[in-house]
């Protein structure tokens, strides 16, 4: 479709970067992005016309999102998943060269592949119909991919752009790559030069957040620990073993609960870095905060979170001791976000209480859904000034299998 469109406006259109990365490696792919030679928003506008989508441009950057739901159905007869196509536009006359490369002249595509981070995501796929699938390598991207390797375009590139040095990390280890042993030395030198210094907090707290979603997050640490890129975000932060342990059992929560296939997925990014800050005193952990410059509202929640977990961790203790309730646990865990539930499920070494916090995640916080005050009007109660405290009583008495009994004392049948 791209392609019969970008010939009737006269433009050449490559399909780049990530998506024909995961295109050679086999890999499912999710988002495309395309280059135009050419006007580039003009063509988001003429494409998303032909896929019913919505566009949104950035005429600044001369790039496109273009939104759309593809026809058909989706996974278990679900309307399909919305998908994005991000356009840009190749222009030669734009690109400032850093001043110690050399200046050549370069087709606008292969400029504009020249700008990215790695060889293997510097490939592009024609798509115009006499040229379709075409594969655009300038950089030998086609054995990188076959040799496994993560290398850079040049020997400027940790200087252009030091979050490249992440996501170096970030591909290898998803990829089971191998970084380069030029780049190797070209990343020791970055973090020598001390450039992840210069690198904004939003910036750096994008490209973590990335590494911090990942499956192979715990890797990704750990090399990170041995490149010292750790210690250069925040000198505080250190794969010891405790650390280490402790990320361990989080990978094994996650994973577990992963397999319970519930509506809501944990903000895995913040689970990682409360692991990883764990024993941080809190000025450290708002030095983090403040030096990833994460917004406020994420800030807050990350700080709060930290002393929320202490103290439910101590109100377990307390609780598997002197009640044991089902009601009592329930209500300890209530309102203690998900990832600060699965966070303390990966702290505590005490077996029996997983157990039971796992049974709030899998029962209790279910069938405490199921009671509201409907029901209660229902069974024929007037909303008061007691209701709120007849409904928690209601509920306490369910989840611990005594309702019928309760509602009896009341003067109600359960329904
Ligand atoms: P992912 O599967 O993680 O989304 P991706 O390769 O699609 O991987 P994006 O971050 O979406 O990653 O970036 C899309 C493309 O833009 C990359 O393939 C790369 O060519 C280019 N790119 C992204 N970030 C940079 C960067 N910091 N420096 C140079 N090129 C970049």
């Amino acid at each position: 479709e791209a392609g019969r469109l970008a010939e009737s406006m006269n433009h050449q259109v490559f399909a780049v970067g990530g998506f024909v990365r995961d295109l050679l490696l086999r890999r499912d792919v999710l988002d495309m992005d395309l280059v135009v030679e050419g006007d580039g928003i003009a063509f988001a506008r003429a494409l998303a016309k032909k896929l019913g989508g919505r566009v949104r441009a950035h005429k600044k950057f001369r790039t496109a999102v273009i939104v759309y739901t593809p026809p058909g159905e989706g996974e278990n007869g679900l309307p399909p998943e919305e998908q994005k196509v991000d356009v840009a536009t190749a222009r030669l006359e734009y690109y400032e060269y850093p001043a110690a490369l050399p200046t050549v002249e370069l087709s606008s595509i292969k400029m504009d592949l020249f700008r990215r981070d790695f060889t293997i995501n510097a490939l592009a796929v024609q798509l115009n119909p006499e040229d379709f699938g075409r594969l655009v390598d300038f950089f030998g991207a086609q054995r990188d991919i076959k040799e496994r390797v993560i290398r850079v375009l040049h020997s400027l590139s940790f200087v252009e752009d030091p979050t490249r040095i992440l996501r170096a990390i970030r591909f290898e280890q998803r990829f089971h790559f191998r970084i380069g042993k030029q780049t190797t030395r070209l990343i020791k030198n970055a973090i020598q030069l001390k450039l992840v210094d210069r690198l904004s907090g939003a910036r750096l707290f994008n490209e973590l957040k990335l590494m911090l979603r990942e499956k192979d997050f715990l890797l990704d640490l750990l090399r990170m620990e041995e490149f010292d890129v750790l210690k250069a975000i925040y000198p505080a932060f250190s794969m010891n073993q405790r650390v280490e342990k402790l990320l361990r059992e989080i990978e094994k929560v996650l994973n577990w609960y992963a397999l319970l296939y519930e509506p809501t997925a944990p903000r895995q990014w913040l689970l990682v870095l409360m692991g990883l800050t764990e024993r941080f005193p809190d000025e450290d952990a708002r030095g983090v905060a403040t030096r990833l410059a994460i917004p406020p509202r994420e800030r807050r929640e990350f700080l709060n979170l930290r002393s929320l977990c202490v103290e439910t961790l101590d109100r377990l203790n307390t609780w598997k001791y002197a009640d044991g309730s089902r009601s009592g646990l329930y209500f300890i865990l209530e309102s203690l976000p998900l990832e600060g539930i699965l966070f303390i499920m990966a702290r505590t070494g005490d077996e029996d209480l997983r157990k039971h916090i796992s049974l709030h995640l899998t029962k209790l916080s279910h069938e405490a859904l199921e009671i509201t005050g409907e029901d209660l009007i229902a069974m024929g109660l007037q909303p008061g000034p007691d209701f709120g405290k007849i409904l928690r009583e209601v509920l306490a008495a369910k989840l611990d299998g005594q309702a019928p009994t309760l509602l009896a004392e009341l003067g109600y049948a359960e329904r």
